[in-house]
């Protein structure tokens, strides 16, 4: 069977999600929704309608991908679309997951449909981490890592000071606080205390870089409680050296099964593009979701709830003669 689908929204999400469901072989892209004039997107070949016919799509569709954005777009697009289709998102403002996840279980029960909330690397692979290394060695402690990588919500935050003409922001990890973490000692350590923050900004000609340096820096929630870094770079830099969305990082579990024996356990990413990567892990989702959907299960479920051969387009007996 070809698991037909919908893409909702057309951004760096929706584009690798095109990307990856075309590489599948059993896998077809049929729609792309979008909020704007259909006739400005170019895809990769599937063809665009304008958000407002979504539900001319219903029965044609095995799962919706929603790809909008987690700050303002999902916590709406994710309701509306699970009323038609069977959904997968990459809903990551973690605080707010509990909440999402119940608007999604109600709005889905109502239309006997399944919604797998959150996928992705983190949310996603890493929560999966988490979980399984938590699970093993229960008597330890778990800290995650970001980085090196860009983080768009931070750019956009220093691209709204006055006087910035661009700007890109890296997340890197600190490798003394991922030594004091690695030691065992079950070191109390705050995210800001295990990242420090690097940005490069380009001015406009005549602004005031101390300015810039110091709003940037103290700016509450985003950069004051870190160390950081500000860098001023041409335009051409920019665009040369800092236009990629490379991101990545690390779970890591440490834990003891007896006095004196400790466990360290990792799970790492490295990633040239935080997108692509995404996109290929939303779309392997949208696989475990028609499995999911197929053994019965009406409302929403997390990463957390999936058998991991869901996510594989191999059968069971492949991935015990190749991968168990
Ligand atoms: P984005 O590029 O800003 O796209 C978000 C939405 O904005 C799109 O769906 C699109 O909707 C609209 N849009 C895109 N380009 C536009 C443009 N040029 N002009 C006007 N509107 C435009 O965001 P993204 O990088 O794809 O990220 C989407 C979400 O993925 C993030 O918010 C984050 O929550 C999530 N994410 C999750 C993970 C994870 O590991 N779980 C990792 C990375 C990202 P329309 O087509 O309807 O206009």
């Amino acid at each position: 069977m070809t698991i037909k689908v919908a893409i909702n929204g057309y951004g760096n999400l929706g584009r690798a999600v095109e990307r990856a469901v075309n590489a599948a072989d059993d896998m077809e892209a049929v729609a792309v929704f979008t909020r704007r004039d259909p006739q400005s997107l170019k895809t990769a070949g599937t063809p665009v309608f304008p958000l407002s016919q979504m539900a001319d799509f219903k029965g044609k569709v095995d799962v919706c991908i929603c790809c909008g954005g987690s700050a303002t777009d999902l916590r709406t697009q994710g309701p509306a679309a699970v009323a038609y289709f069977n959904t997968v998102d990459s809903f990551d403002t973690h605080a707010d997951i509990p909440a999402y996840f119940a608007d999604m279980d109600a709005a889905a029960k109502k239309a006997g449909h399944t919604a797998l909330i959150s996928t992705g690397w983190d949310p996603g692979l890493f929560s999966i981490a988490r979980t399984l290394t938590e699970a093993v060695l229960p008597d330890g402690y778990t800290h995650t890592f970001w980085g090196r990588g860009v983080s768009q919500g931070h750019s956009d935050a220093i691209r709204r000071i006055e006087g910035v003409e661009g700007a890109v922001q890296y997340t890197v990890p600190n490798p003394e606080a991922m030594r004091a973490v690695e030691s065992g000692e079950h070191p109390q350590l705050t995210t800001a205390d295990k990242h420090t923050r690097l940005c490069y900004v380009v001015a406009a000609s005549g602004a005031d870089k101390e300015r810039i340096t110091r709003e940037i820096k103290e700016m509450p929630k985003y950069f004051a409680d870190y160390e950081t870094t500000v860098n001023f770079i041409s335009a051409e830099e920019l665009a040369r050296d800092h236009a990629g969305m490379p991101h990545g990082g690390e779970v890591i579990r440490v834990g003891h099964t007896r006095e004196g024996i400790k466990h360290l356990a990792r799970f790492q990413l490295q990633l040239d593009s935080n997108p692509d990567f995404t996109g290929s892990m939303v779309a392997a989702s949208a696989r475990a979701l028609v499995r999911l959907h197929e053994h019965g299960h009406r409302g929403a479920a997390s990463v957390l709830d999936i058998p991991p051969a869901w996510y594989s387009p191999s059968s069971p007996q492949q991935l015990r003669a190749q991968l168990l």
